[in-house]
Parts: structure tokens; C-alpha cells; sequence
């Protein structure tokens, strides 16, 4: 429940709306879940709240930090199934990397996730409570952060979930966190992306380029061939952005697949008039995958091409690979996996 609808439901009770703001901090702020712990209601409301109301909150099963600091932890949802979400320490802020779906339907070609299949969309409580736990968990509720939807699944393949999170993660009485500091990275679904430029709340927008031709698209975004790389690149130029924003393009770099100079040139002419940067993605390799991370050499070529075109490039560093929590390395395994992670997981 947002803000408003906890209030409805609060006069649906006979009790006063006002109270939803307190049990809002109490969540938020000070992370806790027992309502016989929320000191400033009455007696009859925290019991009251107690039988009527229930928080659920994703448990932290696992949780494996990373010499680079960065900390993984899996996280199991009130139906048994589990996910992945990620702290990333000095950025030079402070990261989560959350989760919008169990698994993802998208099937990238390098991504782990996309072996696993879509399991099921997450819902609003279980996208928040993914920051409210971790940041429960590691003491920064009160303090700044950032949130990134790089986690498992497609954000905009949950659209509505997704949003009425983000709106719930911005109120002033909870965590307040100001959409400026959330990033949405999709694999450019059209309609979604439609949708999102009328949005009042509006994230930064990362969009999953990865190739420069329809074909090479075709082959590692499966959904290319619904949502193309032309469809995609027009919906980004009349995308609406605030001024001093730009459109990032994450590029994940395949030795020998997408990595040449002549890749590099192709992109510079695709985003030749949109307001962007582009970050640059060495492969993130694991078994399953069956593309290899060029050389740094080649790496800093591409980059090259790009700035020499007054393109703003950035590389990203891949924090956590020692744990298994860098980009397209998230997968659950365990009970009630799919035949699809248990051949991955064999490979
Ligand atoms: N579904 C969203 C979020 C994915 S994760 C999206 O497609 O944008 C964030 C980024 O990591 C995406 O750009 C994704 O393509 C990239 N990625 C996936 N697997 C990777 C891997 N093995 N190595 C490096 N980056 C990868």
C-alpha cells in the first residue's frame, strides 16, 4: 500500500487516516515491523493493526560480501521463492541494486538471469522491502542512497508494480528517496517506455543498447525482434528529459560479437542526436555463458571512438564478480529451480 491507500484503510477500521504517516516512519525510517513496537499508536491500534494488518518482509537467507565490499544478499519471498539484490558500497554513493521479477523473460544471450526463465513478477512490497531490509540491515535507513533496477528482471515488464514502488520509496514519510537518485535500466520495451515519459515521477533512464545492427541485436536481445533497435532509438529522442539529463546506453562488450572499431563508429552515428552517455560493459563471464570479456586494450579502443566523437563513455567497473554478484550473474539456485538453472547450473 502507498501513503493514500494505507490511509483508506485505516478509515475503513474507524480509525483516523493520520496514523498511516506514523506507521509509515515507523517502517521506513526506523525499519521495524512489529506494530507492538510502534510506541506512539494506542494500545487498540496496535492491536488492531496486528489482526488486520500484515507486513511482509523479505528475509535474508544468505548474504556473502565481496573483498571489493560489495555484499549479495539472497533474500526469500513469503511464497519460498528467492532473489538476488546487491549493496554497492562507495560509487562514490551508496548502491542497491534491486530486483523487479523472480528470473526474467527477456533470455539475453549473456545474462545469467535469463536463463531461469520468468518465475513471476515481484510486488510492490517485495520491490521496497528489498531496500528496506538491506538498508535495515547495513544501518543506512536514515542516510543517502542510490537504487538501481539492475537486479533480476525486466523493470518495465513489471510496469505498474515497479512505478507505484518507486512512488512509495519517494514519500516524504518514509525513505524519501528522490527519483534523481533512482535509476531504471531496461531492455527498451517500447510501450513501457511510452508510458514512462508521461510519468510524474520520473527515473533516470538507462536503456540496454548492447549492439548497433538489427541483426546483431536480433541475436543477443531476443526481444529485439519485437521491440527493434530503430523503435527503440525514436522512442529515446523524444523521451522528455529534465534539463542537464541525458539517456544512458549500457553497453555490454562481447569479444570478437560487438567490440570492434567499426561497432564503435556504428553507435557513435545511432546516438548522434540524442542527449546520452554511454557506459561501457566488459563482459561479466560465468559458466552457461558462452561469450568471452574482450581485453582492456580493446576496451579502452572503443571508449576511445566514442569520446573522440564528444560522446560522454564511462567503463564500469565490475564490483562483486568474486561472489557472483556482478551484472548478468545473478541467479538463484536451489530448491525449485527450473530445468532451465538446473542445466546452467550443471554448465
Ligand atoms: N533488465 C534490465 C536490467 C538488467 S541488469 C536491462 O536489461 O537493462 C543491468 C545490465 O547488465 C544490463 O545492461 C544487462 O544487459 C547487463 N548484463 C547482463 N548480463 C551481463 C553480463 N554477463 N556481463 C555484463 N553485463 C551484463
Amino acid at each position: 500500500m502507498d501513503l493514500s491507500e494505507l490511509e483508506v484503510a485505516l478509515e475503513a477500521q474507524g480509525t483516523r487516516a493520520f496514523h498511516a504517516r506514523q506507521i509509515f516512519q515507523w517502517l521506513y525510517r526506523k525499519g521495524l515491523t512489529d506494530f507492538e513496537q510502534m510506541t506512539d499508536l494506542s494500545r487498540e491500534l496496535r492491536s488492531l493493526l496486528a489482526r488486520e494488518f500484515r507486513v511482509a518482509t523479505p528475509q535474508i537467507v544468505e548474504r556473502a560480501a565481496s573483498a571489493d565490499g560489495t555484499v549479495k544478499f539472497l533474500l526469500e519471498l513469503s511464497d519460498g521463492r528467492h532473489i538476488e539484490s546487491v549493496f554497492i558500497p562507495d560509487t562514490p554513493s551508496q548502491t542497491f541494486c534491486i530486483s523487479t521479477q523472480v528470473g526474467c523473460a527477456m533470455k539475453c544471450g549473456f545474462c545469467l538471469t535469463g536463463k531461469m526463465g520468468l518465475v513471476r513478477n515481484l510486488t510492490v512490497g517485495e520491490i521496497v522491502g528489498q531496500v528496506r531490509v538491506l538498508a535495515g540491515e547495513l544501518g543506512l535507513l536514515s542516510k543517502r542512497f542510490n537504487i538501481v533496477l539492475m537486479g533480476m528482471g525486466e523493470p518495465l515488464h513489471n510496469y505498474d508494480n515497479t512505478m507505484k514502488a518507486l512512488r512509495i520509496l519517494a514519500d516524504q514519510h518514509g525513505m524519501a528517496v528522490s527519483p534523481r537518485r533512482v535509476t531504471l535500466s531496461t531492455v527498451g520495451v517500447v510501450p513501457g517506455l511510452e508510458r514512462l515519459a508521461t510519468e510524474p515521477l520520473m527515473p533516470n533512464l538507462a536503456i540496454s543498447l548492447h549492439a548497433t545492427t538489427e541483426d546483431q541485436r536480433d541475436a543477443l536481445v531476443p526481444v529485439n525482434r519485437k521491440y527493434g533497435l530503430d523503435d527503440i532509438l525514436e522512442a529515446c529522442s523524444r523521451f522528455p528529459l529534465k534539463r542537464r539529463s541525458r539517456i544512458t546506453f549500457e553497453y555490454v562488450l562481447l569479444k570478437e560479437v560487438n567490440d570492434t572499431i567499426e561497432d564503435a563508429r556504428r553507435l557513435v552515428r545511432l546516438l548522434g542526436s540524442i542527449r546520452c552517455k554511454v557506459n561501457l560493459i566488459p563482459l561479466n563471464e560465468a559458466a552457461g555463458i558462452s561469450f568471452e570479456r574482450p581485453s582492456d586494450a580493446r576496451v579502452n579502443a572503443f571508449a576511445e571512438v566514442l569520446a573522440s566523437h564528444h560522446i560522454t563513455v564511462s567503463v564500469r567497473k565490475s564490483r562483486g564478480r568474486d561472489i557472483r554478484a556482478a551484472c548478468g550473474q545473478l541467479i538463484v539456485e536451489g530448491l525449485g529451480r527450473s530445468p532451465a538453472q538446473q542445466a546452467a547450473a550443471l554448465i
